[in-house]
């Protein structure tokens, strides 16, 4: 089966500073691919780059067999393809959280309000805060902030999901809860690329972790194989500690 995502010899720069190096990498269909690596080795930006939130200076990348690059592909329609979850909420703190979850799918989709409230509800329900419909984004917990915006995520009917360190923001008592949806979002098949420094989730949920580091995939493979037997002196630095 083809692919969802074909990362070809990505490369990205800022100005002299190389971030990303060569980074050649295939995400199949409902694959959980786990990102893990130093600060500052390219995480963020390789993650961008899979929707084009930041614009690759080399290689290519392909979506569904599409190139990104193709001056004729609608980066906007793929875009909406790819829903992505950031460390910061980024929920709009002025719309109830029901309007949070309706906005793109009425705007980006063309949904009839009706279809996209009904479609937000049973979103809700599913991260367990269907009685939030009409509060306001202040007044949530962060662990429920990040589950409206899984929510937010999942209105679209993305095809993949994208998540850059969702629960890094949280106190620890509310890190459970999120890795709770993202981790019943696996079991139904979600594609999933996901930059956490959640060893035990990686360790669970990931199909495939990739080990990053000064912009270089430095060694991938099943988390099991890469926790307990990595082939890298760097990735065995790197698990050293933070296991
Ligand atoms: P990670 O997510 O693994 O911590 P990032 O992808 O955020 O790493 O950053 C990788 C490197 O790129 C860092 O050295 C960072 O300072 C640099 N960088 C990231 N974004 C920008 C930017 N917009 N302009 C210049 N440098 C950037
Ligand atoms: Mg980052």
């Amino acid at each position: 089966m083809e692919p969802v995502i074909q990362v070809k010899g990505l490369g990205k720069a800022y100005g002299a500073h190389v971030v990303l190096k060569d980074i050649s990498t295939e995400i199949s269909r409902s694959e959980v691919v786990v990102v893990i690596g130093p600060s500052g080795s390219g995480k963020s930006t390789f993650l961008r780059c899979l929707n084009l939130l930041e614009e690759p200076n080399k290689g290519d990348i392909l979506f569904e067999g599409k190139s990104l690059m193709d001056k004729s592909t609608k980066i906007t329609e793929i875009r909406a393809e790819m829903g992505m979850v950031f460390q910061s909420f980024n929920l709009f703190p002025h719309m109830k959280v029901i309007d949070n979850i309706m906005i793109a799918p009425i705007r980006v989709r063309g949904w009839a309000p009706d279809k996209a409230r009904a479609k937000g509800m049973e979103l809700l329900a599913k991260v367990g805060l269907a009685e939030k419909a009409d509060a306001y984004p202040a007044s949530l917990s962060g662990g429920q902030s990040q589950r409206v915006a899984i929510a937010r995520a999942l209105a679209m009917e993305p095809k993949v999901m994208l998540f850059d360190e969702p629960t890094s923001a949280l106190d620890p008592e509310m890190v459970g809860e999120v890795l709770g949806v993202m981790k019943e979002l696996a079991a139904e098949g979600m594609t999933m690329v996901i930059v956490t420094h959640e060893m035990g989730f990686a360790r669970e949920v990931g199909d495939r972790v990739l080990f990053m580091e000064g912009g270089v995939v430095v060694e991938e493979g099943v988390p099991k194989q890469l926790f307990e037997r990595p082939s890298h002196e760097r990735t065995k630095s790197f698990l050293s500690k933070v296991l």
